[in-house]
C-alpha cells in the first residue's frame, strides 16, 4: 500500500475552524508533534510504502493528507477546502498528484470536498461513504460515483466535533465497520445500519471517540490510532486485528489523528460498476417570499433545509429596504434522494416557500386498498391549493390540512382533499410535489407567521385584544357571518359559562364545538350551581359534589337527551340551555374521559370529526376556548383564511396553535373566566 504523508514541518494551531482548535490557538509543542509523527509515520512504514509531500509555508493543516482528495485507481479528485484557512493546501497537492502521475479530475462549481477526510472506500466492494453537512457538500457526491464507479451513500454529519467522516467512521474489509452513531443523523444512521447488519458493526464508545479511535489508518491487518480502549481493542482482536496505539496528542490539539495524517494512495482492489450506478442526489429551486429577515421566516427555511438532511444554495436574495416590504430569496435544495427532496419541498411549501421547477403535470397514483393512499402522496396544508393537470391549473376543494387530493378526471376535471379512511379502490391520488402549488394570502407568505411575536397576547395586552376580538365579532354578526366556538368545560370551572351564554343569546355564535364534559358542568351547575362538585359562587368544594356531575349525567340520560332536558323545563340555564333556546347547534365529541356520556355525545369519533368540520364549514371566525384537545382538533381541519382566536391559561397550547403558520391566529393567555367576562362586557357595551 502507498500512503501519501506531509512532515509538520510548519503545523500548529494558527486558526479555529473546528471545535478542537478552541483554545489552542499557538498551544502546538512543535517539538512533540515531530517526534509523534516521526512515531506515526516509523510504524506505517514497516506496513506500506511512505511518499512525502514537501509542507508549505502558511498552511499549517497540510500534514493532514487524508483531506487533500480521494484517490482510487490512478485517478485522484483532489479537494476544494471549505474554509480559505486551508485554500492554499489545495494547488501544491494538486501538483504532487499530478506529478506522481494521477489522472486529475476536477470538481465542477465551487461546492467543498475534503477528500478522504469525508470518502471512505468500503475495502473491496464498489461502495463509498461520503459525509456531508460539516465541510463537504452533498452535491460533490454525485461526482465521486461516476469518478470511481461507485455507489455512494451519503452520510450527514451533525456534531461539530466530527466534522469530517473519518473522524467518526472507519470501514474495513469483509464489510465490518467501526463508527460512532452519535456522530450522525438519524436517517444516516439507518442507512448504515440498513447495509451492515449488527455483527459487523462495532458502535465505539464516547470516550474512544473523542479519542480518535475511529480516526484509524489501517495497512492489511494493522490497525494504527491514537488511542482505543481496550475494550474496544479486545473487540477488533477478535476479528484479527493488531492495534498499534500511536498516541498523535498534539495534532488533536487541531482536530486530527492517525488517519487524517495519511493519505490512502491505492484502495483496495474492488470491481467497478460500469456504467456508475445514478446518483440518487437531487435538487430544486424553491422561492421564498415575505418578511424573511426581520421575523426569522429565513432561518426557520434554512434550519428545515438542514434538518431534513439536505443541503441549499441561495441563489438569489434581494432583500426589502423597509419594514412594509417583502424580501425573496430562492434556494436551491439539494437532497440525497428525490424521496428527501420531496419531502423537504414539501416541508417549505407548508412555510410559505413556492417550488419554481415544478410546473409539469401533477404525478397521479392509483388507490389500491380502500382508506389507504399510495406511498408518495403529497400531504395538504391549510393553504389553498393547485394542480397542474393537463394544461391548466386546478383548484383543490375542500382544502384542509393533513388529507391527500384525489383527482377525478372527466369532462370538467376536479380536484378534492380527501382524508385517508375515506380513499376508495381506483381513486387517483396527487403524488409527489411535481405539479403542486399553494397559494398564500400575501401577508401569510413565509416570515409572517409572527403568531407568537406578534398576537400572542400577555396578560397586559389582554383588554385591549378582546377590545378589538369584540369588535370582529360584532361586525361578523351583523354582516350575517359565522363565529365557531370551541370550548372545554374549564369555561364551566372558571365561572365564564354565564358569559358564554350571554354571547349565545346575543347572536355572536353561530356553532358550539365541544365534548362531553363542557356540557355535563353546565347541567350539573344549572342543577346544584357546582361545577365538578365546587360551588362555583364561593369557589369551595360542597359535602358530597363529586356526584353532582354524575347525578347530572343521569338525569340528562333519563331525559333522553339536552334538547328534551331543556324543552321540558328540566335545564333552565347556561351554555347548553342557550344553545337549544337559540337553535345554535352544537356537536359533543366523545373521548376516553367522559363520564356517562351525554346521549348527545358523539362517541363515534370518525363521525364526530365529519361532525365538527361540516359545523366550521364557511366559518368566519373560531374562537378556541381552553380545551387543547377540541381546539387543535379543529385547527387541523381549518383552512387558512379562518380567523382563529385560541384562548389557553397555558403559552404551549396557544403556542401550538401556531403551528399552522396563519396570520389570521390570535393567541391570548389567560384565564378564560376572566377572558369571556371581558368579551361579554365589551359586546354588551357595544350594543349599548
Ligand atoms: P384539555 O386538556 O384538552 O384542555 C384543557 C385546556 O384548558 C388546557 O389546554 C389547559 O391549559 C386549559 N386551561 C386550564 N385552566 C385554564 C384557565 N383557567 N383558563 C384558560 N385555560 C385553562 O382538556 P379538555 O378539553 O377539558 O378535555 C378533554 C376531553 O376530555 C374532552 O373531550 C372532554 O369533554 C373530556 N372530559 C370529560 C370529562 C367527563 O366526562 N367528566 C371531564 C373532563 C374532560
Amino acid at each position: 500500500m502507498r500512503i501519501l504523508v506531509c512532515p509538520p514541518k510548519y503545523f500548529g494551531v494558527d486558526y479555529v475552524i473546528n471545535p478542537w482548535m478552541e483554545g489552542q490557538l499557538g498551544r502546538v509543542d512543535r517539538e512533540r508533534a515531530h517526534t509523534q509523527w516521526n512515531d506515526l509515520v516509523e510504524g506505517i512504514a514497516r506496513h506500506a510504502s511512505v511518499e512525502e509531500i514537501t509542507p508549505c509555508e502558511g498552511s499549517p493543516d497540510m500534514c493532514f493528507t487524508a483531506n487533500a482528495g480521494l484517490t482510487a485507481f490512478g485517478r485522484v479528485i483532489p479537494a476544494r477546502f471549505r474554509y480559505p484557512e486551508r485554500a492554499g493546501e489545495e494547488r501544491p497537492f494538486a501538483d504532487w498528484f499530478s506529478g506522481a502521475g494521477f489522472e486529475i479530475v476536477t470538481l465542477p462549481g465551487d461546492d467543498p470536498f475534503e477528500g478522504e477526510g469525508d470518502a471512505l472506500f468500503q475495502p473491496g466492494e464498489p461502495l463509498l461513504w461520503a459525509g456531508y453537512g460539516v465541510r463537504s457538500a452533498l452535491e460533490t457526491h454525485t461526482l465521486l460515483g461516476q469518478t470511481f464507479g461507485v455507489e455512494v451513500v451519503s452520510l450527514q454529519l451533525v456534531d461539530p466535533r466530527f466534522y469530517h467522516l473519518d473522524t467518526c467512521f472507519a470501514p474495513l474489509p469483509e464489510g465490518r465497520l467501526l463508527y460512532y452513531p452519535a456522530a450522525f443523523d438519524e436517517r444516516s444512521r439507518r442507512a448504515i445500519e440498513r447495509r451492515i447488519p449488527s455483527a459487523k458493526r462495532i458502535e465505539v464508545s464516547d470516550r474512544d471517540a473523542v479519542g480518535f479511535a475511529c480516526n484509524m489508518l489501517r495497512l492489511d491487518d494493522q490497525l494504527f490510532f491514537n488511542h482505543a480502549s481496550d475494550a474496544l481493542r479486545s473487540s477488533l482482536s477478535k476479528w484479527g486485528y493488531e492495534s498499534h496505539a500511536r498516541p498523535v496528542s498534539e495534532f488533536l490539539k487541531a482536530g486530527g489523528g492517525v488517519k487524517c495524517l495519511s493519505m490512502i494512495l491505492d484502495q483496495a482492489p474492488f470491481e467497478r460498476v460500469t456504467p456508475a450506478p445514478p446518483s440518487p442526489i437531487r435538487a430544486t429551486q424553491v422561492e421564498l417570499k415575505g418578511h424573511l429577515l426581520d421575523t426569522g421566516g429565513l432561518n426557520r427555511a434554512l434550519d428545515l433545509v438542514t434538518e431534513a438532511g439536505s443541503s441549499f444554495r441561495m441563489t438569489s436574495l434581494s432583500l426589502a429596504e423597509r419594514k412594509d416590504q417583502e424580501s425573496r430569496a430562492v434556494l436551491r435544495v439539494v437532497a440525497p434522494s428525490q424521496e428527501r427532496l420531496e419531502g423537504v419541498v414539501a416541508d417549505l411549501m407548508s412555510l410559505g416557500g413556492q417550488p419554481l421547477e415544478h410546473e409539469g403535470t401533477v404525478q397521479l397514483d392509483t388507490v389500491t386498498q380502500v382508506g389507504v393512499a399510495p406511498d408518495s402522496f403529497y400531504s395538504t396544508t391549510i393553504y389553498l391549493t393547485e394542480i397542474h393537470l393537463g394544461d391548466q391549473w386546478l383548484e383543490v376543494e375542500k382544502q384542509r390540512m393533513d388529507t391527500v387530493i384525489v383527482v377525478e378526471s372527466s369532462d370538467r376535471p376536479t380536484a378534492r382533499c380527501k382524508l385517508f379512511r375515506d380513499l376508495e379502490i381506483g381513486e387517483q391520488v396527487v403524488c409527489g410535489v411535481e405539479g403542486v402549488r399553494v397559494r398564500y394570502p400575501d401577508s401569510a407568505a413565509i416570515g409572517e407567521f409572527s403568531f407568537m411575536n406578534a398576537s400572542v397576547s400577555s396578560e397586559r395586552r389582554v383588554e385591549s385584544s378582546v377590545k378589538s376580538i369584540a369588535w370582529e365579532m360584532r361586525r361578523i354578526r351583523d354582516r350575517g357571518g359565522k363565529i365557531v366556538v370551541v370550548a372545554g368545560p374549564v369555561v364551566v370551572h372558571t365561572g365564564g359559562s354565564k358569559h358564554l351564554a350571554t354571547l349565545i343569546e346575543g347572536g355572536y355564535v353561530n356553532a358550539l364545538l365541544t365534548g362531553n364534559a363542557l356540557p355535563v358542568h353546565d347541567i350539573e351547575h344549572d342543577f346544584f350551581g357546582t361545577s365538578l362538585g365546587v360551588d362555583l359562587s364561593h369557589g369551595r368544594p360542597v359535602r358530597e359534589g363529586h356526584r353532582n356531575h354524575l347525578m347530572a349525567i343521569n338525569r340528562i340520560r333519563a331525559a333522553g337527551g339536552i334538547r328534551e332536558a331543556v324543552e321540558s323545563g328540566l335545564v333552565q340555564s347556561g351554555v347548553m340551555h342557550a344553545c337549544v333556546r337559540h337553535d345554535v347547534p352544537f356537536v359533543l365529541a366523545g373521548s376516553i374521559r367522559d363520564d356517562g356520556p351525554l346521549p348527545d355525545t358523539m362517541m363515534d369519533l370518525e363521525a364526530a370529526q365529519a361532525a365538527y368540520a361540516a359545523a366550521i364549514e364557511g366559518a368566519d371566525m373560531i374562537l378556541m376556548l381552553s380545551s387543547m384537545l377540541h381546539a387543535i382538533g379543529t385547527g387541523n381541519m381549518t383552512p387558512a383564511g379562518v380567523r382563529l382566536i385560541c384562548v389557553d391559561i397555558s403559552p404551549a397550547v396557544v403556542t401550538k396553535l401556531a403551528d399552522r403558520g396563519s396570520l389570521e391566529s390570535t393567541g391570548i393567555v389567560t384565564d378564560v373566566g376572566l377572558f369571556l367576562n371581558l368579551l361579554a362586557a365589551n359586546l354588551s357595551n357595544d350594543a349599548g
